[in-house]
This record gives structure tokens, sequence and C-alpha cells, in this order.
């Protein structure tokens, strides 16, 4: 039997920027307009089928508030992937973006897959972060660049296939022997989670 293809996505950005609404809509096509706020971190499993094959990927969604920043560290060392979520209509959330890339840089894995996400596309007359800048940016860094609403399933879908994409090319995924040690945090330094983990 073939081995599952594995890998790990990390989630960052400023709290409601639309993180965990993203995921939702991902893992089961559902959006809450009243999404609770995430506390700690909450991990997901998703099986998602991608040019013929099976890819096992394990969700960790971040609490974007300053009181669990320091903590992120322990979810994204070990990812192959780091989405970065902004709001369109929060100029703010762009430039925490930003920081988040410069730090997922010095202290996150070499070979990390970056993607640059911008939410709540459906509130584009709201607009306050220059699409222009978010293009030269992801270009400059060599990120995957995309438009997103989980509200009205805007994009999401597209996100994670360029995500598979990338993966595959670049051929990350977890080898079998680091399982365990990559995929999950140590239980002794695993931040508050707000669930156990789920798959679908
Ligand atoms: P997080 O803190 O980054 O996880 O953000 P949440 O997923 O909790 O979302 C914060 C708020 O934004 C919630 O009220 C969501 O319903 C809302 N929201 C999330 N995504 C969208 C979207 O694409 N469009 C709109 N209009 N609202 C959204
Ligand atoms: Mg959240």
């Amino acid at each position: 039997m073939q081995e599952e293809k594995k890998f790990k996505i990390c989630m960052l950005g400023s709290s409601g920027v639309g993180k965990t609404s993203i995921m939702r809509r991902f893992l089961d096509g559902t959006f809450d307009s009243n999404q609770d706020v995430t506390l700690g971190a909450l991990y997901l499993l998703k099986m998602h089928e991608f040019e013929g094959e099976t890819y096992q990927m394990h969700l960790w969604d971040t609490a974007g508030s300053e009181k669990y920043a320091p903590l992120a560290n322990i979810y994204y060392r070990d990812a192959q992937v780091a989405i970065l979520v902004y709001d369109i209509t929060a100029k703010e959330s762009f430039d925490t973006l930003k920081k988040w890339y410069e730090e997922v840089l010095t202290q996150g894995p070499e070979d990390i897959v970056f993607a640059i996400v911008g939410n709540k596309a459906d509130l584009a007359r709201q607009r306050e972060v220059d699409e222009f800048k978010v293009n030269i940016f992801a270009g400059q860094i060599g990120a995957i660049n995309i438009l997103t609403s989980a509200k009205d399933n805007q994009g999401v879908q597209e996100l994670f296939q360029e995500i598979c994409q990338k993966v595959k090319e670049r051929d990350l995924f977890v080898k079998p022997e680091k399982n365990n040690r990559v995929l999950t945090p140590d239980e002794d330094e695993k931040a508050p989670s707000e669930s156990k983990g789920r798959c679908c």
C-alpha cells in the first residue's frame, strides 16, 4: 500500500482576519458569521485528493491575539507551509502579516512555502489594503498570492490546490520516520488547545 503523503500547515495573522473561517470553509464547507475567537490553537486533519493521490494535511490554526503570539513558534517551526492571512478591509492586518513573514523567515524552516491570503474579498468596496503593494510583496518573496472569501466560498479551494501543487513540486512531504515529532507538538510544550483534533 502506498504511504500517504503528509504535511503540516500553520495559519498565521491578526485576530479577526478570518483564519478559522477559512479552515472551516475548507474542511466542512460552512461559514459562521459569529465565529468564536480561537483560544490557543486549533488542530484539524484533512484528507485531500490531489492529482489522484490522497494528501494528509495537518492544519494548525493559531490564535491571532498578542497574548498567544510567542507560542506560534511551536506551530510553524516544523511546518511545510505558512498561510499568512490579512483582511483586505484592515490596513494594519497587512502590516502584521509582514511581521509574521519576517519571524517565520528568520525562525522557521528554511524551505517553508508561504501563502499570502487576502480574506473578506466579498467586502471589496471597503478595501483598505492596496492590492498593488500586496502583489509586489508576494512577488518579491515568491509566495502564493490569493484573495479569498470564507463567507462567499471564493478562492479557498484554489488556495489549498496551489499549496498542494507547491508542496508536491518541492517534495516537502514529511518523511515517515519524522511523523510524530513533526506533525504534533510535544505534549509538554503544547499551548492551550481548543480542540483535540478532528478528521474529515
Ligand atoms: P480569526 O480570528 O482570524 O480566526 O478570524 P475568524 O475566522 O474568527 O473571523 C473573524 C470574523 O470575520 C468573524 O465574524 C467571521 O464571521 C468574519 N469573517 C471571516 N471570513 C470572512 C469573509 O470572508 N467575509 C466576511 N464578510 N466576514 C468574514
Ligand atoms: Mg480564529
